[in-house]
Formats: C-alpha cells, sequence, structure tokens
C-alpha cells in the first residue's frame, strides 16, 4: 500500500481512533494504521466504570468496539499493517514505512499505547481481572474495606497505594529493596498512613487463589524466607512499557516515552502523539481521549499552515 494523506494516525486505540476521528471532522485526508483487530488496553480491560457517561460502567471491549465504530461511520480510512519507521521526506513531507508500503504525508499522530509491566509470576495472568489490577484508579473501589497488596516502589506504585489507602482497610505496599524509589513528600504521605504497612527486601513470587485472589507468596530478598500474605487484590504498579525503538533517533524520548507540550506537538514539527505513549503521570482512557482531541486540532493547523506555505 502506498499513499498521500494530509495525515496518518498510528495506533488503534481509544487514542488512535478519537484523534482520526476529531481528523477527519476537521476535512483531513487521513488514514490510520492499526496493527491488530484493534481496541488497545481499552480492549481487553475489564468494566470501565470511570468514564463518563456510562453510570453503570461499561465493559472494556464494548466501548473500544463504540469508539472504533464512531470513527468509521465519520469515513476514518484502516489499514491493518506495522509501522516500522518515519523519515523526512520531500517538501517538508513525512513518509511512514510499513510492513505494507510507504505512506506519504504531511503530518503523523502517534498513539500507540503502552502496557503495564507484568511481575511474570505464576497466577498473574490466570488472576487477572479476577483481583490481579495494574490501575487502581479503575478497580480500587471494588475493595472497599478489603484487604489489598500494592507491588512497586517509584512514584506509581505509591500514589497507587496512597489512593487505595482511603478505601481499603489494610494495605500493603511491597518492594524489593529497603528503600522507595518515588518522591520523598510521596513518601513521607504514606508512611502517614495508619493502615498502611511496607514489607522490604519482598517480592511477590507467586498469587494463589481459586477463583479470586487469595493470597501472594512472598520471598525475603535478603534472608530468602518464603512467607504467605492473605490479600483480596494485588495491584501491580512497577512501570509500564513502550514500545518506541523504532522513533529512538528521531523524538525527544523520556524512559521510552514520547516527550509532548500540551498541544502533543513531539520534538519534530509536524509529528505528534497522544495517549498513553505519551510521558504523562495518568493513563486513562479519559486522558486518551483528550489528549487525541488536542493531537487532532494541532495536527489540523499544521496541516493548513503548511498548505499555506508550500503551494
Ligand atoms: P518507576 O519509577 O520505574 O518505578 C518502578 C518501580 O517498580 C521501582 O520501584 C522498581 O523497583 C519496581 N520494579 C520494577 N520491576 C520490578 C519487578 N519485576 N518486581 C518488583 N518490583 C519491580 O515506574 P513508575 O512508578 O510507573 O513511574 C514511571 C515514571 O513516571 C517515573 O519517571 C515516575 O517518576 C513518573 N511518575 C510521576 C508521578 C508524579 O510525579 N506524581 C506519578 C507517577 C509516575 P526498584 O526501585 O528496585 O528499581
Amino acid at each position: 500500500m502506498t499513499g498521500s494523506y494530509d495525515a496518518v494516525v498510528v495506533g488503534g486505540g481509544v487514542a488512535g481512533y478519537t484523534a482520526a476521528m476529531y481528523a477527519v471532522r476537521y476535512g483531513l485526508d487521513l488514514v490510520l494504521v492499526e496493527m491488530f483487530a484493534g481496541g488497545g488496553q481499552t480492549a481487553t480491560a475489564t468494566t470501565i466504570e470511570n468514564y463518563p457517561g456510562f453510570p453503570e460502567g461499561i465493559e472494556g471491549p464494548e466501548l473500544a468496539q463504540r469508539v472504533h465504530q464512531q470513527a468509521v461511520n465519520v469515513g476514518v480510512e484502516l489499514v491493518s499493517a506495522e509501522a516500522k519507521a518515519i523519515r523526512a521526506g520531500e517538501n517538508d513531507r513525512w513518509v511512514l514505512e510499513t510492513t505494507k508500503g510507504d505512506i506519504d504525508t504531511v503530518a503523523v499522530i502517534i498513539a500507540t499505547g503502552a502496557q503495564p509491566r507484568s511481575l511474570m509470576v505464576p497466577g498473574e495472568e490466570e488472576l487477572r481481572g479476577h483481583g490481579v489490577s495494574y490501575c487502581a484508579t479503575c478497580d480500587g473501589f471494588f475493595y472497599r474495606g478489603q484487604t489489598v497488596a500494592v507491588v512497586g516502589g517509584g512514584n506509581a506504585a505509591v500514589e497507587e497505594a496512597l489512593y487505595l489507602a482511603d478505601i481499603v482497610k489494610k494495605l500493603y505496599l511491597i518492594h524489593r529493596r529497603d528503600e522507595l524509589r518515588a518522591d520523598k513528600y510521596l513518601q513521607e504521605r504514606l508512611f502517614d498512613r495508619d493502615n498502611v504497612e511496607v514489607l522490604w527486601d519482598s517480592v511477590v513470587t507467586a498469587i494463589e487463589g481459586k477463583d479470586v485472589v487469595e493470597r501472594l507468596v512472598l520471598q525475603n530478598t535478603q534472608t530468602e524466607a518464603i512467607s504467605s500474605l492473605e490479600v483480596d487484590g494485588l495491584f501491580i504498579a512497577i512501570g509500564h512499557i513502550a514500545k518506541t525503538e523504532w522513533l529512538r533517533e528521531l523524538l525527544n524520548l523520556n524512559q521510552g516515552f514520547i516527550v509532548t507540550d500540551t498541544l502533543m506537538r513531539t520534538s519534530q514539527a509536524g509529528i505528534f502523539a497522544c495517549g498513553d505513549i505519551r510521558n504523562t503521570p495518568l493513563r486513562q482512557v479519559a486522558t486518551a481521549v483528550g489528549d487525541a482531541a488536542i493531537a487532532a486540532f494541532s495536527a489540523h493547523n499544521y496541516v493548513n499552515e503548511w498548505k499555506a506555505t508550500h503551494r
């Protein structure tokens, strides 16, 4: 497939579909390149209860399907291919290299998402969505008055723990070292909480339970002693992974995530990013669609400016 467009969106999650929908409604001639069936992380989420407009919540796959349908309804052209590289084209344009050929474009919007890092321990996959969660903002509400654990020692883990500590009866923060990586002010807030206990030098080696999480198997990294901890839920907050190796030479990244300004502009004129791939403190459907609307707005302005100066 080769073609020439005003804009290309890379990534078929809610951020990508939303950016494409907005951009087409702005009048841009656009194609969206997605790798698989689409929907991104939203398509694998369980019930999403914090996205406005759905007071009873909505299943992730249904929300993803609806956003996809909305993009198709406004005429977004979809191509199933893998983006491999972006190179400078002629006349201040960009060329997106894909497994189905090159696409020539004025603007590129990157919305390829990120994945929470897995612990890779027995029970994690089986009990995902049944007590194993990667998002306190999404699932914390289900654990009101119960006992949960958070794994991790960074800002995200401590923020998740602080959020959950207001909801649950007892919270364990499990960290593999004897000091947290999180900012001091967050640590102080955590240590102030009466219902929080930090389990230092500890790693989770297995997650157990018949249908839902019932207990964790822990190992002390100093003594190698094994112990068991009864919990109703486990929140894993050990970072996210962004697949941005293909952009490393081109864009300014922070720990693999694309650095943008508030208009979703990257370090290259004409290339924008939105959603979880962005260097952002919160990764939610609500933030992804907000980012996407701004990215489309900025891409539209950029394309108009390009047309005014390249004719
Ligand atoms: P992070 O800073 O990379 O921290 C990851 C934590 O998980 C570390 O404590 C690490 O332990 C631990 N960890 C990693 N792999 C592990 C494993 N396999 N088993 C057990 N523990 C593991 O990630 P993050 O907290 O998601 O934050 C990502 C970035 O966003 C950071 O730059 C962070 O500052 C930023 N952020 C900022 C805010 C804020 O400013 N309010 C909020 C959230 C995130 P070690 O410490 O031993 O390496």
